[in-house]
């Protein structure tokens, strides 16, 4: 793998690691600091954190197909949106749309109800497509962050990177902080992986176009995002207990909550995957997204290779995972006059039907 491959796909196996580590203690209360570090039973199983992160990556790769292949052009968040509807009906099992665009919508394992977030299933099943400008609802749950990592993934510019993560969030969340730690979060994964930053640079850098090309909303709100991060930060300076340092922050149920949970870890533990995740799972609050936000940035940071072992073979779906990883960081063909029919990307992204026995060229 190169350099970015492996960055990219450390990333969303790190998010699901950490969802997966996280989802089994998701309601569990009174949890130590570092008491947890292992998946129950040797199993991890992920959530919604991980099924919908999948399903914002094969959105992204079919639009880019269809693109290239077809010329058919499409709105990259209308594509998400359609993703977001092909995960809905994963939950509800009614078909509702018949506009299928998601081959992973085949896969058995991935048409399972993971403690789901009530807000994304009642956002997409309003029929309804919220986005920033005409607020769907005003939630701010991290349902709408911790799906988004593949974009600052796969974006080929920090702007784009950020303001289509916001809009991807606002599909489903309406409130200013359901949205905005989504933009910094994934502008930040787009300078990890593409300018090599590490968590402090990265953030900042992700910060500072934030306020000077973001600033949207007013300032009591951005104010209060600020803050958050930087006490975040100066708590993973700070000589204090990763628990009681997690308190001070929140308990991550609500979008810059996780992020900011996120952040300490991953700034605190920035040269160990394992350590990062296990600090940023071991609290009484939404453990499996901000496990899954936390895995997201270390895996981008460290890559594929700093993801120890046990946590990737012992986790559920890791093969489809580091597939559409692989696809996200793989240029798809580009056809003139549709003479290029790569069957790969055809029978993938464009008939949404897998067939193993063809292989990338
Ligand atoms: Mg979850």
């Amino acid at each position: 793998m190169n350099d970015v491959k492996n960055k990219i796909v450390g990333s969303l196996l790190g998010g699901a690691v950490g969802d997966a580590l996280g989802y089994q203690i998701e309601f569990k209360r009174n949890i130590k600091e570092k008491e947890f570090t292992k998946y129950e039973n040797d199993k991890g199983i992920i959530s919604d954190d991980t099924q919908m992160t999948l399903f914002t990556a094969n959105a992204l790769i079919w639009r880019e197909t269809r693109g290239s292949m077809r010329g058919i052009a499409m709105m990259p968040v209308d594509a998400i949106y359609e993703g977001y509807l092909d995960w809905l009906d994963t939950q509800n099992n009614t078909n509702l749309h018949d506009h299928k665009i998601s081959w992973i919508k085949n896969i058995d394992e991935l048409n399972v109800s993971r403690a789901p977030g009530n807000t994304c299933l009642s956002a997409l099943s309003s029929g309804k497509k919220g986005t920033i400008e005409q607020p769907i609802n005003d939630s701010k749950g991290c349902g709408g962050i911790m799906r988004v990592a593949p974009i600052g993934l796969y974006m080929k510019n920090p702007e784009y990177a950020g303001k289509l993560a916001a809009e991807a969030s606002a599909i489903t969340h309406g409130h200013p902080l359901g949205i905005i730690p989504s933009y910094v979060f994934s502008t930040m994964l787009y300078f990890i992986v593409n300018e090599n930053l590490n968590i402090e640079e990265a953030l900042n850098k992700a910060m500072n176009q934030y306020k000077e090309k973001f600033n949207i909303y007013d300032n009591e709100v951005n104010e209060y995002f600020i803050n958050i991060v930087d006490k975040a930060i100066k708590l993973s300076k700070a000589n204090i207990s990763d628990i009681d340092a997690i308190s001070k922050l929140g308990e991550g149920w609500v979008a810059e909550e996780a992020f900011a949970i996120a952040i300490y870890s991953c700034s605190k533990y920035e040269s160990s995957f394992e350590d990062a995740i296990i600090c940023a799972i071991n609290h009484d609050g939404d453990s499996d997204s901000t496990g899954s936000i936390a895995g997201n940035i270390m895996g981008a940071l460290l890559g594929y290779d700093a993801i120890p072992k046990y946590y990737i073979n012992n986790l559920e779906l890791k093969d489809v995972i580091i597939e559409i990883a692989e696809d996200l960081s793989t240029p798809i063909p580009v056809s003139e006059y549709n003479a290029n029919n790569d069957e790969y990307w055809l029978s993938k992204y464009l008939k949404c039907e897998r067939d193993s026995s063809i292989k990338k060229k």
